[in-house]
Parts: structure tokens; sequence; C-alpha cells
């Protein structure tokens, strides 16, 4: 695939909660689907535990692997266990300190809610300014959503992002500080894709056949086929094919020629039913 023109990204998911099954991590398909849309390489998804050493290093892996961006998710609010900054900061080699802008934020949230009356004291006590406490030269992220901030830090060609864990304030933030900056910064392709849905060939049958196809297209269409079982004594499959390219045309052209190539070995290995849904 054209990967090598788009800019590489990886997600780092954070919890102890995750690991241990308790919740379900929706955080990085949803990242996964916004950096596919976006035309990004998305290279790995990480999940590590709370703990500042693993955070870090997986910070620190992923960058030495070529990301040039790495998008944390979660441990940004007042916890003890909250350590994904602090994470950063050790995987930057740079001092946490109070971050005015976070701070700002943070105040404005705080006054908003003592005003409805949801708090009592606005006031930045301790628990609270750790949530503003970001590695030096960091850039804060506005959260409408809830009170951390995200968390933005360039750092030797790559930048590192940090997002909170609650799903609503990762999207509002991703939505409104992040995907403007990926938008204008990282070098994106056009990825098109089909999905071909086929009744009365099975995947042993026809993949050595689009084995073929897929290297004679230089390997510049994705092919992979999902058996999805039997029905009516014939066997299902779908077969998704992604094309990607700098130019919109090309992806076309190529997408186009290989859902060509591979209907017509469907047909030849006798399909009873193919259908194409573009997505
Ligand atoms: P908070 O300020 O609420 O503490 P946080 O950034 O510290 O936010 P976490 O403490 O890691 O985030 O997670 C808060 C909650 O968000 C979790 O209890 C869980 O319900 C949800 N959450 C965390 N990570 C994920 C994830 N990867 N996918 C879905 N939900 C998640
Ligand atoms: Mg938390």
């Amino acid at each position: 695939m054209a990967r090598a023109k788009a800019t590489s990204f990886e997600i780092i998911i954070v919890g102890n909660e995750i690991l241990s099954g308790s919740i379900k991590d929706t955080n990085s398909g949803w990242l996964a689907a916004r950096l596919g849309e976006l035309g990004v390489y998305l290279r790995r998804i990480t999940t590590v535990r709370d703990d500042v050493s693993e955070i870090s290093s997986a910070i620190r892996e992923a960058i030495r692997r070529g990301a040039k961006w790495v998008i944390t998710s979660g441990g940004l609010g007042p916890t003890f266990d909250d350590i994904t900054l602090e994470a950063v900061a050790k995987a930057v080699n740079r001092k946490l300190t109070v971050n005015q802008e976070a701070v700002n934020m943070l105040r404005a949230r705080y006054e908003r809610l003592a005003a409805q009356g949801v708090i009592r004291d606005a006031h930045l006590t301790p628990v609270r300014l750790k949530m503003a406490t970001m590695p030096r030269g960091a850039i804060a992220l506005r959260n409408n959503e809830g009170s951390a901030p995200g968390c933005l830090v360039r750092y030797r060609g790559a930048t590192i992002v940090s997002l909170p864990g609650v799903p609503r304030e990762l999207m509002d933030i991703f939505e409104n500080e992040v995907r403007p900056r990926i938008e204008k910064e990282a070098s994106r392709i056009h990825r098109l894709g089909v999905w071909i849905k086929v009744k009365g060939v099975p995947e042993s049958v026809y993949a050595p056949e689009i084995e073929k196809t897929y290297k004679a297209l230089r390997k510049k269409v994705y092919v992979k086929s999902h058996p999805m079982g039997i029905q009516d004594g014939l066997s299902l499959t779908r077969i998704e094919l992604i094309s990607e390219d700098a130019s919109r045309e090309r992806a076309e052209r190529n997408l186009k020629e290989a859902e060509e190539q591979i209907i017509q070995i469907l047909k030849e290995k006798g399909a009873v039913e193919i259908s194409v849904e573009r997505r």
C-alpha cells in the first residue's frame, strides 16, 4: 500500500480497568476510524497499565518506530492514579510545570460549575491544579465536555497528544483541537474501499487467484477476505478492498481495476451471488 506517504500515528490506551476487562475500550476504535478518514497511517494500538514507566516506554517505543504522532487516551484526571502527563514528561525528558493556559481553562470551568450550583467552591485546589500540571512547553487543549484539558507536546519532530479517557471528552478535544492540527500538518492520502459480498465460492477456492491480483496491482489495493459462515448450504464471504494513493484518481482507478478482476475471478469460480457495496 502507498503508506509511505501518509504520516504515521500510534495510539496508546492507558488504564488498568481496560486490561482487567472491567471497561471496554471504545476510544481506540473511534480514534482509528477518525484517523482512517483523515487518510493518515495508523501503525499500532497499544494498551498499557496506569504506570509511569509503562506509559513512558510505550511512548518512546512508538516514536522510535517512526510514529510522528502519538495519541494517548486516559489518565488525565485529578485522582492519584491519573499519571499520563507525568509519563509524557518522562518520555520527553522534561519537567512538569503548571501550564497557565490550562489553569485559565480550569478556572473558567469551575467558575461556571459554581455559578450553576454544581460545586460550592470554584477555588483551584491542589487536586484541581494537578490537571493543569503538564510537561514544560506543552499546549493545553480545551475540553468542552469535562474538566481535564488535553495536552499536546512537540518532541524531536513528533507530536504527543494526551486525551482524557471519558469518551465524550476525548471526542470533543479530538474534533475541536486535534483534527484541525492533523489536517494542517500531516501528510494524508486518499483511502477508498468497497466490500464485495460473494455466495458460493469458499475462500480456499479463490484465495490463490486473488493473491495474484493483489501482486499484479503491485499491492496498491489491499485485499482482505472475511468469512461469514454458511447460508443455504453455500459459503458466504465478504471481500474488502482498500485502495490508497496520494492521488484520488489513481486510488479510484486502482480500486476499479481490482474490483473488476476480482469479480471476474469469482464468476469463473462459480459464484452464485455477488454484490458490491461502496464505503
Ligand atoms: P477523569 O478526569 O474522568 O479521571 P481520565 O482522563 O483520568 O478522566 P480515566 O480515569 O482513565 O480518564 O478514565 C475515566 C473513565 O473513562 C473510565 O472510568 C471509563 O469509564 C472511561 N474510559 C477510560 N478509558 C476508556 C477507553 N479506552 N474506552 C472507553 N472508555 C474509557
Ligand atoms: Mg481518571
